[in-house]
């Protein structure tokens, strides 16, 4: 039996939020849709297609650059408003033919522990906005509480531009999803390091407390060598920003 019933493309995001607000039937949102494969849906399912309610624009006000939910990765790679760091490590999630369908929003709701744009979002202290929330939230927020995504549709990312960045991985190949990967950025008195592959979602991290962290294990790495490579790459990134902690 196939999983999905019904494929909707709303006209508004109104029409978009009472599509999912409907009690008696299972929805997802659908933007890039290039996750939608890997997933296993309940049979039944609705899709509800945002491509055409959701802003895909990059914006640039002083520091502060917002991305439409709907921007794809590729448009983000090629945007000379994004942030450097942000266009190296957008470039990074997949190959091209899965950049030019997926989206920002997508990434974000995904949280794949292995994103390093993720890391990037949050060295670039990303607010996420999303339907029926006066304000922001921010990216960590959100990773701590899926539940603010019932329902909802983020319609938009925004980061703050500037400072120095760098980052750094151990993958199995270099074209390989990395096993671990820090990103670093610092502005005058704040340096932030988040790493990818040490926790369920990528993470801002204290580079003197990583003993702490606790990653799961896979076939490509324990537990113990991913805290390893936590604590090399941070160091790393340290060092190429310049050796301040
Ligand atoms: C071959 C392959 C390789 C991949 N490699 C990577 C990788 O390297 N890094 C990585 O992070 N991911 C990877 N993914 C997973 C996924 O493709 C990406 O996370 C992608 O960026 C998701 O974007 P999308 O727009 O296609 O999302 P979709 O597939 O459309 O949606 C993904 C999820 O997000 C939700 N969603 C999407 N947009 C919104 C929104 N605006 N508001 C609320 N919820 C929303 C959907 O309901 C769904 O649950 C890979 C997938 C495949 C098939």
């Amino acid at each position: 039996m196939k999983a999905i019933t019904s494929y909707h493309r709303p006209a508004s995001i109104d029409e978009a939020l009472a599509l999912l607000d409907r009690a008696d039937v299972t929805t997802t949102v659908v933007a890039g849709g290039t996750a939608l494969n890997t997933v296993d849906l309940p049979d039944g399912t609705e899709v509800v297609d945002i491509q055409g309610v959701v802003d895909s624009a990059v914006a640039r006000s002083g520091d502060t650059v917002t991305f439409g939910a709907m921007v794809r990765l590729a448009d983000l790679v090629a945007n000379p408003n994004t942030p450097p760091l942000l266009a190296e490590l957008a470039h990074r999630e997949g190959p091209n033919t899965l950049r030019n369908a997926s989206t920002i929003g997508g990434t974000v709701a995904e949280g794949d522990w292995e994103s390093e744009l993720l890391a990037g979002l949050l060295v670039h202290e990303a607010r996420v906005a999303i339907t029926g929330r006066k304000d922001p939230i921010d990216l960590p927020d959100l990773f701590a509480d899926w539940s603010l995504l019932d329902r909802a549709i983020i319609t938009s990312v925004s980061v703050t531009a500037g400072g120095e960045t760098a980052s750094a991985r151990t993958g199995r190949t270099p074209a390989d999803t990395s096993i671990v990967a820090a990103a670093g950025r610092i502005v005058p008195g704040d340096l932030r390091i988040a790493l990818t592959g040490v926790a369920a979602t990528p993470i801002l991290v204290d580079p003197e407390k990583l003993l702490s962290l606790d990653p799961p294990a896979d076939f490509r790495g324990s537990s113990e060598y991913r805290r390893e490579l936590a604590e090399v790459l941070t160091n790393r990134v340290i060092a190429e920003l310049g050796g301040v902690s």
